[in-house]
């Protein structure tokens, strides 16, 4: 698990569990949100709606310029921090019994700032170097999603251009599940998938309110609350029966 603290004590973090649901659609207060002195966008933010996974513009785009009171989790986070620092202990024995260097998480953590000022952050859970070859892997514990892999890719897009051990190298990335690990080709990392981070980095960190898409299925995974976002949909919507359809 990623985090920042920033200019205030409170604390984010860049993943959250998969289908971690908030306990309650939550009544929390408004007034003590924090607008941020510049945008800041986690990498996880933009890889689910540079995946199409996320409709909702507008959670994103809030998140990145307050710091919000959250809808407490539902998940078992001491459960999934447990298993993800499990699995990637478990990748980094094997990495340097092949003879990798192994740098993680906090070793990895970048910040971005582009000429609009908005800033994007992100710690990968492992950069491992042998020779010429450099990966960038991130552990999931949960189910393979196409977001994975663009949050690798805009790893591999970022890490080149950070101070460090990857500065000027070309990457190659890898995503690792408990029980496969998936290739992330540098050969992905083509104008097409630029032109869509750059323009997804601009849409959340932008002035204008991104487009809010209140859903069932979403707003029941968000962590803003009703007091923050009156659309928020707190109740499933009912079955149609008599439709004589079928
Ligand atoms: S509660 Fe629903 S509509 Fe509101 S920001 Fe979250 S996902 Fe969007």
């Amino acid at each position: 698990m990623s985090t920042k603290a920033d200019a205030s004590t409170k604390v984010v973090y860049e993943s959250q569990p998969p289908s971690c649901q908030p306990q309650a659609s939550g009544d929390r207060d408004s007034s003590t949100n924090l607008e941020r002195p510049h945008p800041f966008i986690w990498v996880t933010w933009l890889s689910k709606l540079m995946a199409g996974e996320r409709q909702c513009q507008w959670a994103p785009w809030f998140r990145s310029h307050y710091e919000w009171d959250k809808v407490p989790s539902g998940c078992d986070l001491a459960r999934w921090t447990a298993d993800h620092a499990e699995l990637l202990r478990t990748r980094r024995a094997i990495l340097e019994a092949q003879g990798f260097t192994v740098y993680a998480e906090d070793q990895n953590s970048f910040t971005l700032t582009g000429t609009t000022g908005i800033e994007v952050s992100g710690k990968p859970d492992i950069v491992a170097i042998r020779g010429q070859e450099v990966y960038v892997e991130d552990c999931k514990t949960g189910t393979p999603r196409h977001s994975d892999h663009l949050q690798v890719l805009v790893y591999m897009l970022s890490l080149p251009h950070v101070q460090g051990h990857c500065k000027g190298r070309q990457l190659e990335g890898r995503i690792v599940y408990k029980s496969m690990a998936v290739d992330v080709p540098s050969s992905r990392l083509d104008n097409d998938l630029r032109e869509l981070f750059r323009k997804t980095v601009r849409l959340i960190g932008g002035p204008e309110p991104a487009k809010k898409v209140p859903s069932w299925g979403e707003c029941r995974y968000c962590d803003i609350s009703k007091a923050n976002c009156p659309e928020r949909i707190v109740v499933r919507p009912g079955t149609t029966s008599g439709h004589g359809l079928f």
